[in-house]
């Protein structure tokens, strides 16, 4: 960023001009220049620079009017201003600093000492522009939290503190259930389901704590957890079967969880540290997430997809979702929604694959359970088998982390 960054350089002397400005454009910085207080402050306020290198010494205006003029003004206040002056005078170089200045350079000047200092102070002045950024993103979202939790009807604290209590003591814990190609019947990848190994009620499903999860702060922990887990387990099975290396892992995301502070980064270091292609992990995200109309939600999904991770659309069509967002989100997998297996609305289940393979993107059928439905599905989908998939108990319940081991040493290919 810093490089492509905007410099105002202000001198009256035509000479410093000159060999400030050479020495910056070589650094691929843009310059632009003024030669007196009154252009300084027009042009600061027309190309809005992101530092300004001001002389004090000037005619009519000198460089702490220009300087105070610049602090007053809401559009302008915030751009660093680097002090150059032959002035050896202790006071007025504190006074330098008491406008509003970030530095303070002596001349003669070296160049390599202003670029040093250019440099960091752009470098400071963007980190305090994304922090910036962040804090207001936070406080939005804690906005929302409140909300929530005030409009939440008999919201569970206890339940809340007990799943607290599960987090601590290590009680959550991922199932992973298979997904297998139409084509190949050979198995695929997992997806990574949460539960709570509950010292009393045994294993317990998400629809029992979920909404408490997704409610409150905990969906930003618990939902780092999950998707470290499920790469580092999945880095673990193909370590251990070598000829499982394209095995995917889907990790369910909620809409919170993807405008999360960081998500991008923290998912490429996660990807680095389990030495985990990008493709391998496809996030499963639901049709509210797509619909809903941030930007910033687009923004970072652009960013995730351009890491190379896939994404899916959980229990497609139970949702609304429009036709012109799945094509402006960069989705690749539809989910098919069980209830329509279930139901054996074979025309639906025929209409939306249709529509994702008219897409290029794939589809994963969710939810079978006996041998007829997978006929059935075999024969709608009969053109593009190879981008079908299967998840449900006909292929395998989800299992815990022993179970996938058998798993994969006895069943891999139906
Ligand atoms: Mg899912």
């Amino acid at each position: 960023m810093e490089s492509n960054a905007t410099i105002l350089i202000v001198d009256d002397a035509q000479y410093n001009l000159k060999i400030l400005s050479n020495m910056l454009s070589n650094q691929g910085y843009k310059v632009i220049e003024a030669n007196n207080g009154i252009d300084a402050i027009a042009l600061t306020k027309t190309h809005i620079p992101n530092l300004i290198l001001l002389d004090i010494k000037m005619p009519n205006m000198n460089g702490y009017q220009v300087c105070r003029s610049l602090k007053k003004d809401a559009i302008t206040h915030h751009i660093p201003i680097i002090f150059i002056s032959a002035i050896e005078n202790v006071e007025e170089k504190v006074e330098a600093f008491s406008m509003g200045g970030v530095d303070f350079i002596n001349k003669p000047f070296h160049l390599i000492e202003v670029l040093a200092r250019v440099e960091t102070h752009l470098r400071v002045s963007s980190l305090q522009a994304q922090l910036l950024e962040q804090t207001r993103m936070l406080e939005s979202q804690n906005v929302i939290l409140k909300k929530q939790l005030s409009t939440l009807t008999g919201f569970d604290w206890s339940l809340h503190a007990e799943i607290q209590t599960a987090i601590e003591l290590d009680q959550m814990e991922l199932f992973y259930q298979p997904i297998v190609n139409f084509q190949t019947n050979q198995l695929s990848g997992f997806e990574a389901l949460l539960r709570w190994r509950h010292p009393d009620r045994g294993v317990v499903t998400p629809i029992h704590f979920i909404e408490i999860i997704e409610a409150t702060e905990l969906i930003y922990s618990v939902g780092r957890w999950v998707i470290e887990t499920a790469c580092k387990q999945l880095r673990e099975w193909k370590g251990n079967f070598p000829d499982q290396q394209d095995l995917t892992m889907s990790v369910n995301v909620s809409t919170k969880q993807i405008s999360e502070f960081n998500l991008v980064l923290y998912i490429s270091e996660i990807l680095d540290k389990y030495e985990i292609k990008p493709n391998c992990l496809k996030l499963e995200i639901t049709e509210s997430t797509v619909m809903g109309d941030q930007d910033r939600t687009m923004q970072i999904l652009h960013q995730l997809k351009d890491l190379g991770v896939q994404f899916c659309i959980d229990d497609f069509g139970t949702g609304y979702s429009s036709l012109r967002r799945l094509t402006d989100f960069p989705i690749d997998i539809l989910k098919i929604d069980r209830s329509f297996i279930y139901n054996g609305e074979w025309v639906i289940v025929k209409a939306i694959a249709s529509l994702a393979f008219s897409l290029g993107k794939e589809v994963v059928v969710e939810g079978i359970e006996t041998l007829e439905q997978l006929e059935v599905l075999k024969k709608l989908f009969y053109l593009s088998l190879s981008s079908s998939y299967g998840q449900g108990y006909l292929y395998s319940k989800p299992l815990d982390c022993l179970g996938v081991v058998q798993f994969l040493k006895t069943h891999q290919v139906f």
